[in-house]
């Protein structure tokens, strides 16, 4: 089996599965307890923080460790939203956000606050302008992510950054850098951005650990207390092994992005250019989007059921992301592009990591030609 999803999850380093059983092993004390052992796991985590903070060029009280970037969207949009309510009630967004940005939004929304949701172009661009003209003096939060997690476009945050700021300079920016952190550069000061989110299972660290920039100067209401953990913005015994090994995958994920991207690109140029030529298919991402993110379209055929064909042909793929591949419901995202219900429903997206070579790109190709051919045959038999 091929496997295709890692946006989805990436295979971890080596090294970070030795570190996560070393420090199990090793440091299982409570890092708030007094005695040495617990004193050497809170060192871990310090120094843990400080790797994450170097890795981003920016301060380590700065880095909130939390369990993943859904807790690290929601305590951003949540937490910025509750504590700056007097500044006022209302959010500028896009339709294009994970639905842990989106949602939090929405919870927002039917707790009083005022929520804009500015759509894309057809390509999955967000014109900066828009957002500007979003930018009210009571907003108290942008929120704009990286990189699509479906599509793969990258969004223009430098400028999406100043123009907000000329706007309003006490409005905070939130960037969801999930899916674009190890792939592309994320310079955080050049955005101007307040709070940035990352997730270490997408750059090859564990599963179940998150993380949180926010820069000096802003509180966030928490929304877990009974605890000092994480400067009071996030209560609970911290998960030790995971940040340990989070912050290595962090800094190896951060030194190779060159090295990688260089790798990917021309493979994913190769499979669009591909997909193109099938005239089945319509692509959806784009040349100019993040490395390693391919997705297109097969209108009026699921994209379950496409991705299931695949299988059978040893290929392991997504239909949009994890966190909503269980739903029947067309893409939203697709949707808020202009593209219709058919093409909604019909995606898939293909992404790549450093595993990855020429060969196993064609033998993708080979598969989907089939798949498709097949479904095409299926589908006319059945008329
Ligand atoms: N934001 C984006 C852009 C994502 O792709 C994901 C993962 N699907 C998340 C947030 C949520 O991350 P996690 O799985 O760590 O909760």
């Amino acid at each position: 089996m091929l496997y295709w999803d890692y946006a989805a999850a990436a295979p971890p380093y080596e090294e970070v599965v030795q570190t996560l059983e070393q420090v199990m092993r090793k440091h299982f004390a409570n890092p708030s307890s007094l005695h040495r052992a617990g004193e050497e796991a809170d060192k871990l985590i310090k120094r843990a923080r400080e790797v994450c903070a170097a890795a981003l060029d920016v301060l380590p009280q700065e880095i909130i460790f939390t369990s993943g970037a859904t807790e690290s969207n929601n305590l951003a949009v949540k937490g910025a939203a509750l504590q700056y309510q007097s500044r006022g009630r209302h959010i500028v967004t896009t339709e294009l956000e994970h639905p842990s940005v989106y949602e939090s939004c929405l919870q927002l929304q039917q707790l009083g606050w005022e929520v804009t949701f500015v759509a894309p172009d057809p390509q999955g661009v967000i014109e900066p302008s828009r957002i500007a003209a979003a930018v009210r003096p009571d907003t108290v939060l942008v929120s704009v992510m990286h990189v699509n997690n479906e599509i793969g476009t990258v969004q223009p945050l430098r400028e999406i950054g100043h123009l907000v700021k000329a706007a309003n300079r006490r409005t905070l920016f939130h960037v969801d850098g999930v899916q674009g952190y190890g792939k592309l550069e994320a310079p955080l000061k050049a955005w101007q951005a307040d709070l940035y989110s990352l997730s270490a299972h997408k750059i090859r660290g564990p599963r179940g650990t998150g993380i949180l920039y926010v820069r000096e100067g802003v509180t966030l209401f928490p929304l877990l207390t009974g605890g000092s953990q994480e400067q009071g913005k996030r209560a609970g015994t911290e998960n030790v092994p995971n940040i340990v090994a989070s912050a290595k995958a962090m800094r190896m994920s951060g030194e190779r992005r060159e090295e990688f991207t260089a790798r990917i690109r021309p493979l994913k140029a190769q499979l669009e250019e591909y997909i193109s030529g099938i005239p089945e298919l319509v692509l959806n991402s784009r040349e100019d989007g993040a490395p390693h993110i391919v997705h297109f379209s097969y209108p009026g055929m699921k994209g379950e059921v496409l991705a299931r064909r695949l299988e059978e042909l040893g290929m392991a793929v997504a239909t949009r992301s994890a966190c909503s591949s269980r739903l029947a419901e067309p893409s939203r995202i697709l949707l808020s592009m202009g593209r219709d219900t058919a093409a909604a429903l019909g995606g898939i997206r293909i992404s790549l990591g450093d595993n990855h070579t020429e060969q196993d790109v064609s033998q993708l190709e080979q598969a989907l030609l089939a798949a498709v051919q097949s479904l095409k045959i299926a589908e006319g038999g059945m008329k």
